[in-house]
């Protein structure tokens, strides 16, 4: 974004990307959409395109992109096949974690850039989920390693990851401050995991990831000791934007389906979308998720600017998956019975975006930081 709308650069690399989508994800993206495991050649044809890498450094494969275009890729690849809009957050969440371990970037950036290793972020647990300060997994000193212990939940790539950034609590008493991140290979003796079935999110996946006594060198601590969560915290700034991007691309293509649907289907003599209990409901949900797209795109560009936008960035995570599940809800609806069948992709694209309403933090939790910012400290507890 120059002033207010995408740069020339940017709208060719929106193009770009729509028309790589149409051609390559698009054909069996429904059939995979409902279907566990990461389909790898899929990841390759996305890694191909450069869309793992991009802000990871070029010296790890990657190229430089501005936070705009970022969101502009993964708002484009949820168009496609909803899985693969999760991918580009892979690269760029490990290149910021790994930045002080000049080892682990050289030996898990350039992978996870090509596609060929996958890396998931664990710090949910079955106690602790928006109160994430509170952890209870373990990290204990013992000479040149650290021996971890703990059970993570909920986990998205977990299934299939090949190793996991992992929170844990290396001083249990300092509360927030003491919560460190480990690579953790999920090869490494002690770790065990199981599938959670979900009602979405199917090819991503959520795994149950159990520690018991793993020993991690040192050498894959990622960052300070006690400086994890903070580092955690900065990135969810990032995510929460994309997040909600990735669910109103679902709710743009219902709103599309839906229109189409509207303007054929015959009911009482005369197409659907001649009656206004049809048409306003399509133009309230155009206008809600307009809106709510462009308040992504504005954290984006703050971020980009360097200015201050965790507030933004938790309008963004409320409003975006709560406007894209009532749009796909109401285009669903507008369909009538075909709708709420397997045939089309309208209950799929519901129980996916629902996912986005609890990821990252739920609605309330991103009303507390707002209200925390807008009203004070005192007001957010
Ligand atoms: C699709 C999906 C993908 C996920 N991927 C990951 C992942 O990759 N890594 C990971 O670590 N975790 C992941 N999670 C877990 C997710 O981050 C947590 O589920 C989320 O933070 C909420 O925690 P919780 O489920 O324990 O709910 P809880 O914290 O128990 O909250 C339950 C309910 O109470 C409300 N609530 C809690 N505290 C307050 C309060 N102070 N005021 C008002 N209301 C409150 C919440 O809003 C919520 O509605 C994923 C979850 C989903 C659904």
């Amino acid at each position: 974004m120059g002033g207010f709308g995408f740069t020339e650069q940017q709208e060719m690399f929106r193009r770009e990307v729509r028309n790589f989508v149409q051609k390559e994800l698009l054909p069996g993206a429904k059939e995979r959409a409902g279907v566990a495991g990461i389909p790898r050649d899929i990841v390759r044809k996305v890694a191909g395109m450069g869309l793992i890498g991009l802000r990871v450094p070029e010296k790890y494969g990657g190229q430089p992109a501005d936070w705009v275009t970022v969101g502009i890729a993964i708002e484009e690849l949820a168009r496609g096949d909803f899985f693969t809009s999760c991918l580009p957050t892979q690269g760029i969440f490990s290149s910021y974690l790994f930045e002080k371990n000049e080892a682990i970037c050289e030996e898990w950036l350039p992978a996870i850039v090509k596609g060929e290793r996958t890396v998931c972020l664990a710090l949910t647990e079955s106690e602790v989920g928006s109160d994430a300060a509170n952890i209870k997994t373990r990290a204990v000193r013992d000479g040149d390693v650290y021996v971890l212990s703990g059970e993570k939940l909920s986990i998205s790539f977990g299934p299939w990851a090949d190793a996991a950034i992992l929170f844990a609590k290396t001083d249990p008493k300092a509360g927030f401050r003491g919560i460190s991140a480990f690579l953790v290979p999920t090869n490494s003796p002690g770790v065990t995991r199981s599938t959670m079935p979900m009602m979405g999110w199917r090819p991503v996946g959520q795994a149950i990831i159990t520690l018991d006594n793993v020993r991690v060198p040192r050498g894959r601590l990622l960052g300070e000791e006690g400086k994890g969560f903070a580092a955690v915290m900065t990135q969810f700034d990032f995510t929460r934007p994309v997040l909600a991007l990735q669910a109103l691309a679902l709710a743009q293509l219902s709103l599309e389906d839906a229109i189409s649907y509207a303007q054929q289907r015959q009911a009482f003599g005369q197409p659907l979308a001649k009656y206004e209990g049809v048409s306003f409901k399509i133009a309230e949900d155009l206008t809600l998720v307009e809106a709510a797209r462009l308040l992504c795109y504005r954290a984006l560009w703050l971020r980009e600017q360097g200015l201050p936008h965790s507030k933004e960035s938790a309008m963004c995570k409320w409003l975006g998956p709560k406007v894209a599940v009532r749009a796909i809800h109401d285009s669903l609806l507008t369909h009538g019975h075909v709708g709420y069948s397997e045939e089309y992709p309208l209950q799929q694209r519901l129980k996916d975006a629902i996912g986005f309403e609890i990821a990252d933090g739920t609605a309330e939790i991103m009303k507390l930081i707002v209200v925390r910012e807008a009203l004070g400290k005192e007001f957010a507890k």
